[in-house]
């Protein structure tokens, strides 16, 4: 089998670990070369731990998350590669206060496009990941980075554009990741009740926007990866600053998510070769797999 490489596009530090990072593992396991880019520095993150809300900590963000980083990256046996644009931040409150100087979401579009066309065209990946266009949740950054993504996705492909970024790199599928799904949420939260517990997922599935159940629709590739939950958890916690250990997120046993729900899921966007779906696998179709 010749080399397979797959490209995961993120915004900030930790969203690798929490969206699609038992597959990517998984793919790492079975000799898959893969990479995660980073396209901000996280720099605008609050510190959502309260064990380290420490005054070492404040003032040095960007350093910590980029260690965080490189752990997470080590645990989940990918390489990283950082874009280099600033964190824009969430905005809150009624109106949204308007995004700071500078920031990612406020790059004029060719501008990041560009830089991850260079980093396409000189890891060659067969396969990107992204969010779709409402960036998963309505974070500036999110959105921004569904955007670049698809322009990038195309782009690379194309002789005529950013030629000084490399040879042209033909990436053959574009995927969007899906994992938040109101099914999975409510399948925990059963198996709590019949558990005679409580579960943490009461909030969440009460206020669901029924719009977004149709994400579930948008599914065409589940992939099985059971197998890779515990290295997910453990990427995932060594963004300390952003993950806290007491919070719901590990709050389900793990046998429960690995029998009830053992994949993570996928929204094919877009392909250059012929496929089949639903599928099993980011590669199915593209030659050299199986
Ligand atoms: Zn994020």
């Amino acid at each position: 089998m010749s080399e397979l490489r797959l490209m995961a596009v993120h915004a900030h530090p930790d969203d690798e670990s929490s969206k699609g990072a038992a597959t990517m593992a998984r793919y790492v396991d079975e000799g898959v070369r893969v990479m995660v880019v980073t396209l901000t520095g996280g720099e605008r993150g609050d510190i959502l731990n309260p064990a380290m809300d420490l005054p070492e900590v404040h003032g040095r963000m960007a350093e910590i998350r980029r260690d965080e980083m490189a752990r997470a990256a080590e645990i989940l046996g990918v390489e990283h590669h950082w874009l280099g644009f600033v964190d824009s931040g969430l905005p809150e409150g009624d109106p949204p206060p308007p995004l700071p100087e500078g920031c990612f979401a406020l790059e004029p579009l060719e501008v990041p496009t560009h830089a991850l066309v260079r980093v396409i065209r000189d890891f060659k990946p067969h396969v990107i990941t992204t969010y779709d266009e409402n960036g998963g949740y309505p974070h500036p950054d999110h959105i921004k980075c569904h955007q670049v993504s698809v322009a990038a996705y195309e782009a690379a492909a194309d002789h005529r554009l950013f030629p000084e970024a490399g040879d042209p790199w033909t990436p053959l599928k574009l995927y969007y990741n899906h994992g938040f799904l109101r099914q999975r949420m409510q399948v925990l939260q059963d198996e709590f009740a019949k558990h005679g517990k409580e579960g943490p997922f009461a909030t969440w599935l009460e206020k669901w926007d029924p719009d977004e159940d149709l994400l579930a629709k948008r599914v065409t590739t589940r992939i099985e990866c059971a197998k890779y939950f515990a290295q997910r958890d453990e990427a995932l916690l060594a963004h300390a600053t952003q993950i806290d250990p007491n919070s719901f997120f590990f709050s389900t046993p793990m046998e429960w998510q690995q029998r009830l729900w053992p994949t993570e899921e996928f929204e094919l966007a877009r392909s250059r070769v012929p496929v089949t779906l639903p599928e099993t696998h980011l590669f199915a179709g593209i030659e050299g797999y199986e």
